[in-house]
């Protein structure tokens, strides 16, 4: 059976310089914005998860789904009628420095289909075999890895984040050779392919190499395109690329890129690998590699043993890293702009928009709304007193293992009477969300009553009803998110051949705000078996 006919438009490689050399060898990729290349075929591929509703939206059908032709098709061996396969060329800064060309080492792009209300959405396998760019690596993925990104871009998308998300996991039949920690333990793992899907897969980094290189032909072509596909309504009827129209883009840029980062504190999710060609030009959350999510609430922890050292990526700093690499992708469009004084402020504007945004965000998380009241009688203003009950939280959220996604559920059912505000009325409230309830000294129980104190004042003083503080907190905070030791079971069942975990988690995490039955223990605290085990704790880029 033939696949529902779906109408592409390959935009991208019908509109930039393709590379000249058709051989797929590792190279250096000049004055070419990609490299067409073949998915290298696989000998037995077997489909073991869908987003159902993503296909759908695609335009296929559920029959569609079920067929041979669609998990051929989503494994890399055979392409559909108007797709035509290719990789993109781009840089980046990692770790924060320069390292030259990178490129899709391991993704192949498919093509872009036009859907019918959701425009042009890009198909690109992850883990489909060398292309030019592979450099020393073999261009595949194991299914520990694909289970992740798979698992975690879908579930960022029902937690209402930008992501790109993921079609479909796909075992090949090969096995891949790994080195999980880079320690001299080299072992077979499972290969496994998963289809990503987005608008647009170009990066900070797209734009860094071409400007790296001096080649503002190329820089300037790779910013029309962006804009004009991605940014339409940035550009006028007379279609001019001009200062303004870059700067609007870069803007814009800016904006998505402090959204993103902003949603990540909120639920607690540390990507782990923020490399300038890791940073999507569309601020979508892209290549979920050794991320993982905050269980007990630390701004320091990151989850990337190869970053384990300097920690530039932890939680905490997450949004500081944001602005350094939009620094970077100002200086590579700075040729386009030749004025270096907008894009100075646009970056300081990312620094007051976080700001801003995390303010209110955190008002959300703890069932507030912004202070509308404009001068109070002691001279404080509201805004700066609330900032302050917000650092005191995280700083006594802090003070002890504490799980963040169980803190802020248990708080919405704290009856904000002042009496919550008793140590014997928290306690029993927050007894769940504590790693070791041994820890809560009595310095920590008096500063924590204080804080509820001065909450519940706060709180009295808002517009906003209990119901609706309750829902408030209930829409921002999830119930259910990835924790690493979840995926890691769904990991180790799948590598016996058990993929049911794979599906149940794709399910819950669906409604990730709602309370499911009989699904309570999903949202229970890290086990202590887990607290220092690999692929719950500790990740590397290995995958
Ligand atoms: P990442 O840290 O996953 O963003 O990867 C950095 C660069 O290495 C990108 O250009 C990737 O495409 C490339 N890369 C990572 N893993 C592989 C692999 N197994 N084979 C080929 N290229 C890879
Ligand atoms: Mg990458």
């Amino acid at each position: 059976m033939a696949l529902t006919k779906l109408t592409f438009d390959n935009r991208f490689i019908n509109t930039l310089p393709s590379d000249k050399q058709e051989e797929n060898n590792q190279r250096q990729v000049h004055h070419a914005a990609f490299s067409l290349v073949s998915p290298t075929k696989v000998s037995n591929p077997q489909l073991i998860a869908v987003s159902e509703d993503l296909a759908l939206m695609l335009g296929f059908t559920k029959e569609d789904i079920k067929s041979e032709q669609f998990s051929q098709t989503f494994s890399g061996n055979t392409l559909m009628d108007g797709m035509q396969s290719y990789a993109m060329c781009y840089g980046g800064h990692q770790f924060g420095h320069w390292a030259g060309q990178l490129g899709d080492g391991r993704a192949i792009n498919l093509g872009e289909v036009v859907t019918n209300n959701n425009g042009h959405q890009t198909l690109q396998l992850k883990g489909a075999g060398p292309t030019p760019y592979s450099r020393t690596a073999d261009g595949l993925a194991v299914l520990r890895s694909s289970i992740r990104e798979f698992l975690c871009s879908e579930a960022m998308f029902h937690l209402g984040i930008s992501t790109t998300r993921a079609l479909s996991l796909s075992l090949t039949g090969e096995q891949v050779m790994r080195d999980m920690f880079y320690d001299g333990h080299n072992k077979n793992e499972p290969g496994a392919v998963v289809c990503r899907v987005s608008k647009s897969f170009m990066r900070f980094g797209s734009f860094q190499l071409p400007a790296q290189r001096g080649d503002i032909e190329l820089l300037k072509a790779m910013a029309e395109h962006s804009i004009s596909s991605d940014f339409p309504h940035l550009l006028g009827d007379t279609k001019v690329f001009n200062k303004q129209v870059y700067l609007n883009w870069f803007s814009a840029i800016c904006q998505s890129t402090c959204e993103m980062i902003v949603n990540w504190q909120r639920v607690g999710f540390v990507h782990g690998v923020m490399n300038t060609d890791n940073m999507s030009i569309l601020g979508e959350t892209i290549d979920y590699g050794p991320y993982g999510w905050i269980d007990n609430f630390d701004l320091n922890w990151t989850p990337n043993t190869t970053d384990a050292n300097g920690k530039r990526y932890r939680f905490g700093a997450q949004a500081e890293i944001g602005q350094w690499n939009l620094f970077q992708l100002a200086n590579a469009i700075f040729p386009l702009i030749s004025d270096a004084k907008p894009l100075e402020e646009l970056l300081n504007g990312y620094a007051r928009k976080y700001q801003t945004l995390w303010h209110e965000m955190m008002l959300s998380k703890i069932g507030l709304r912004k202070s509308e009241l404009s001068n109070k009688s002691n001279g404080s203003s509201p805004d700066a007193d609330d900032e302050k009950l917000l650092l005191e939280l995280e700083e006594i959220l802090s003070l002890i293992d504490t799980d963040m996604t169980i803190f802020y559920r248990q708080l919405a059912k704290l009856p904000m009477i002042s009496a919550s505000a008793k140590q014997e009325q928290w306690m029993a409230i927050f007894a769940d969300c504590y790693y070791q309830i041994e820890q809560a000294n009595e310095q920590y129980r008096q500063k924590m009553s204080d804080w509820l104190t001065c909450y519940i004042n706060r709180f009295e003083q808002d517009e906003i009803t209990f119901q609706q503080h309750v829902l408030l907190m209930n829409q921002t905070n999830p119930k259910y998110v990835l924790r690493n030791y979840l995926a890691q079971q769904a990991i180790e069942l799948a590598e016996q051949g058990d993929f049911t975990e794979i599906t149940r988690l794709q399910a819950l995490l669906k409604y990730p705000y709602q309370e499911q039955i009989g699904f309570e223990q999903y949202a229970n605290k890290r086990p202590s078996w887990a607290e220092n085990k690999a692929g719950c704790s500790m990740l590397s880029c290995s995958s």
